[in-house]
């Protein structure tokens, strides 16, 4: 029976770049791989985008209100395989009707995505992931001191971010997220409540 999988990793962990690379597995055995990612994600739109300059176009964009079991089970029934990049902005329902895909369609569905802001809070579509997911993989980063980096650093014009919204693109106000173990990301954020003081962490 298929199951419904998490791969989950900080920032720069390669995510898209093994998404991609299961995609082109599957179509090596002549077998189709429908690629989707949330809309929300505007850094390329319609494409998955990788660091190492991998790219390909997704089959379907998902919308915020769309019902994935219906969509799957319309126009994507055939495929052998689903694979959801930036899966962390998925509604909780939609992870949900996931789980149905790979039940009842018997679809493997594989979700890529953050487990956790740059607060370090979870953000819902991963979270219903870690809940109900068959099977949940961490896919592993290096901090800059070498440790394993599990958490993202925010940074808007070269400055810490200590408080914001829980969802803002990299590349648009000069964004920019570095991956850190805990330590790293605990001191680099201390740092920058002392700058500004008064800011609410
Ligand atoms: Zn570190």
């Amino acid at each position: 029976m298929a199951k419904l999988y998490f791969r989950y990793g900080a920032m720069g962990c390669g995510k898209s770049a093994q998404l991609l690379q299961t995609a082109y597995n599957y179509q090596e055995r002549n077998l189709k791989a429908c690629i989707m990612k949330p809309k929300l994600d505007t850094r390329k739109e319609n494409k998955i985008y990788t660091r190492i300059g991998l790219e390909k176009e997704v089959d379907y964009l998902i919308e915020q209100d769309d019902d994935l079991w219906q969509i799957i089970n319309d126009k994507f029934k055939n495929y052998n395989c689903i694979l959801i990049d930036e899966a962390q902005f998925l509604q909780e329902k939609q992870v949900d009707a996931l789980m149905q895909v790979a039940i009842y369609l018997d679809i493997p569905v594989i979700c890529y995505g953050l487990r956790t802001d740059f607060l370090t809070n979870g953000f819902k579509g991963s979270t219903r992931l870690l809940q109900i997911a068959h099977s949940i993989e961490e896919l592993k980063t290096i901090c800059r001191c070498g440790k394993k980096a599990i958490y993202n650093v925010r940074y808007i014009n070269g400055k810490v971010a200590v408080g914001g919204e829980s969802i803002l693109i990299d590349n648009k106000d000069n964004v920019k997220y570095v991956s850190m173990c805990p330590k790293c990301y605990y001191e680099e954020t201390k740092k920058a409540i002392k700058k500004e003081e008064g800011m609410v962490y």
